[in-house]
């Protein structure tokens, strides 16, 4: 199959939840965990692929090296539109990442303007004025405020934007009188920014009609970029254009036998609830970590406790914890040190459960996810059947069989392990 359109994204859960869009929309699509090495082929039978970085809260110039390789892979093969993905909830800090990286792909496509949406109405992600809200609250007053990586502290995405790029005066804005009269009206109105020189339109969204016209404004242009939500409207672009099949893009996973674990890296409010709601049925286990960092707690006797009880019952292993108890174990160790050494160990038993015969892992937190995957040494992932809005199952199509769940922490409800769990025995 040609490629079509080739997306980038700055967390694995988060291309997991794109890849899922743009099935779910009847384009065949890969994932690969990972910039693909320069003579690496397009997966076959793919229009899209989307190439899941772990760039998020990395060094800002890591992440546009790693952005823009992955781009200059796609360019190459062929794809005739470039996305780039960030969170619904606008995940960066001051210094970046989704300003530079952005800036970067600007350069690297010959784009005049991109639209920057990270709305995703079905999950309650939505942009007005300007501002993002997480249901009725603001971002700020969500509870990303407190995430142990990227704490929202403004929601005014002109604003957030503006102190990420060089030029603050390069954001614009596209407001929801304009998104409501359709696509021909933003086109308009993003030739008219584009004019300007403006190069940043950040573009308010309450619905998935707004996004699906959003895509259609972006049709033809080399770069577009948002939530997984603004890809909502792209393949329609495509199929007008004869360049998609009449295939369906997601791929059933049935009868999958063998044990379950569910690991949780992520602190959101969301994951919290979901860990919550499993240990109260399945056996589990909190990870200390200070506990880890001074050798008390092992990996050796984690592992035997899981073997212990893995084959009768999904096991959840978590180092969730509430703000407050976050806070302190950084005050100890350090945020990126505290959130490496939980993912390290975390990435290190999905390794040792593998081992002892999982076939079914659920991970929760985008950060997390992708330091299991690296570890596990995944590289391709196909897309399954859905289990709550974003979070698709999928499987790994190298090595022994494994049924992969990749939660992006802040999504699904408070039983959304046990769900998932049921989707597939
Ligand atoms: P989310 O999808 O919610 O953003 P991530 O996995 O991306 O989740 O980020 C959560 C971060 O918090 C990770 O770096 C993880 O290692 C770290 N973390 C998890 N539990 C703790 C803890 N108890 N103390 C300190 N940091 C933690």
């Amino acid at each position: 199959m040609e490629p079509v359109l080739g997306c980038i994204a700055d967390d694995i859960t988060g291309a997991t939840d794109l890849a899922l869009m743009l099935g779910r929309h009847g384009m065949p699509v890969v994932q690969r965990i990972g910039c693909p090495a320069a003579d690496d082929p397009w997966p076959k039978g793919a229009a899209a692929v989307v190439v899941a970085l772990k760039s998020r809260t990395a060094p800002v110039s890591e992440a546009v090296d790693q952005s823009l390789t992955a781009c200059r892979w796609l360019q190459g093969q062929g794809a005739r539109q470039i996305f780039f993905k960030y969170c619904s909830t606008f995940d960066s800090t001051p210094a970046g990442n989704i300003g530079p990286v952005a800036q970067a792909l600007h350069g690297a496509t010959g784009a005049g303007i991109m639209v920057v949406c990270p709305a995703f109405p079905a999950n309650r992600r939505t942009v007005y004025q300007g501002h993002l809200f997480v249901g009725d609250r603001l971002l700020s007053q969500s509870s990303m405020r407190d995430h142990p990586l990227t704490p929202m502290n403004d929601a005014d995405l002109v604003r957030v934007l503006g102190r990420q790029v060089q030029n603050s005066d390069d954001v614009g804005r596209i407001d929801y009188a304009c998104v409501r009269q359709g696509a021909g009206q933003i086109r308009r109105e993003l030739q008219r920014l584009a004019a300007q020189g403006i190069k940043f339109a950040v573009v308010d969204a309450l619905n998935d009609e707004h996004l699906k016209q959003i895509g259609k404004a972006c049709d033809g242009m080399p770069l577009v970029t948002g939530g997984s939500a603004v890809a909502m409207g792209l393949p329609a672009n495509y199929r007008a254009a004869g360049w998609l099949p009449a295939t369906e893009g997601l791929v059933p996973i049935e009868n999958w036998a063998g044990p379950a674990a569910v690991l949780a890296g992520s602190c959101s409010v969301a994951t919290r609830d979901q860990v919550a709601h499993m240990a109260a049925v399945c056996p589990s286990r909190q990870l200390d970590p200070l506990g880890l960092a001074d050798g008390r707690e092992r990996q050796t006797d984690i592992l035997d406790w899981a073997a212990a009880h893995m084959w009768r019952k999904p096991v959840l292993i978590y180092a969730s914890a509430p703000p407050e108890t976050v806070a302190a174990v950084q005050d100890r160790l350090g945020r990126q040190r505290a959130g490496e050494l939980v993912e390290a160990n975390l990435a290190e038993l999905a390794v040792g459960l593998r081992q002892q015969g999982i076939t079914k892992l659920i991970v929760a937190g985008g950060e997390t996810a992708g330091a299991v995957l690296e570890a596990l040494e995944i590289r391709e992932l196909r897309i399954g059947p859905e289990i709550e809005p974003g979070v698709p199952w999928t499987v790994s199509t190298e090595g022994s069989p494994l049924a992969l769940v990749l939660k992006s922490g802040n999504f699904g409800r408070p039983a959304f392990f046990s769900r998932a769990l049921e989707m597939i025995t």
